[in-house]
């Protein structure tokens, strides 16, 4: 497959996946039709980088799928220039549609060699607002916190108190939670206080 079929994919995932179930940010949509989705996967899953599913990256982990990455991005509604915080870097995809949308983004994972692929990658492709380190994302990114948002992309069984203390007053945080059930859950940290809501049923890698 050549640079015109990616880019033809890529403009259907965003029309067939994402808009036609209701993904209506115009920004998340343009970041999804300019990140090359197909970079973030291995080759042997070149082919398919653009279909309505998660992939297998190795280590036991998951590119997820396009529409969980567009909810996901939605529910944190960070603005351009916000710091946000990511938690489980795996392929890097997720974090580059962070990044392409203008956010100062902190990434952390815990499996050295995805973090070293995916920091190269991002780094290739000129995604000079992304930072990716190795380590547990437990303890999040003190240094550069309150973040405006934390995006979990791995399932604790509770949400980690820390990462909502590294929130700032009227960030957001979205996540997986849950061991054989998981929800999505979005907790709002307001002026009055946390306040949690739960999405969907979501199915994410462990977080360890
Ligand atoms: N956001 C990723 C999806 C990654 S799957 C993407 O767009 O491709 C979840 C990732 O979380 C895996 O890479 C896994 O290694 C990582 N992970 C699991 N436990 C972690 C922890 N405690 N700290 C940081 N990363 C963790």
């Amino acid at each position: 497959m050549g640079r015109d079929d990616f880019e033809r994919e890529r403009q259907a995932m965003v029309a067939e996946q994402l808009i036609a179930r209701g993904v209506r940010d115009e920004r998340v949509l343009a970041a999804f039709r300019r990140v090359p989705r197909h970079l973030f996967v291995p080759p042997e899953y070149c082919a398919i980088a653009y279909a309505d599913q998660p992939l297998p990256i190795g280590h036991g982990a998951t590119i997820s799928q396009p529409y969980v990455v567009a909810r996901m991005t939605e529910l944190l509604g960070a603005e351009p220039g916000d710091r946000v915080l990511e938690v489980g870097t795996g392929s890097g995809y997720q974090a580059a549609i962070l990044g392409a949308l203008g956010l100062e983004v902190y990434s952390v994972e815990v499996v050295p060699a995805l973090e070293r692929r995916a920091r190269e990658l991002l780094a290739r492709l000129n995604f000079d607002t992304v930072h990716i380190r190795l380590g547990d994302g437990k303890s999040g990114w003190p240094e550069p916190s309150p973040f405006a948002g934390v995006l979990l992309t791995a399932a604790p069984e509770t949400i980690p108190p820390t990462l909502v203390d590294q929130l700032a007053v009227g960030g957001r945080l979205v996540g997986p939670e849950g061991r054989t059930h998981q929800n999505l859950i979005l907790i709002e940290k307001t002026p009055a206080g946390i306040r949690r809501t739960t999405i969907f049923p979501v199915a994410f890698v462990p977080l360890r």
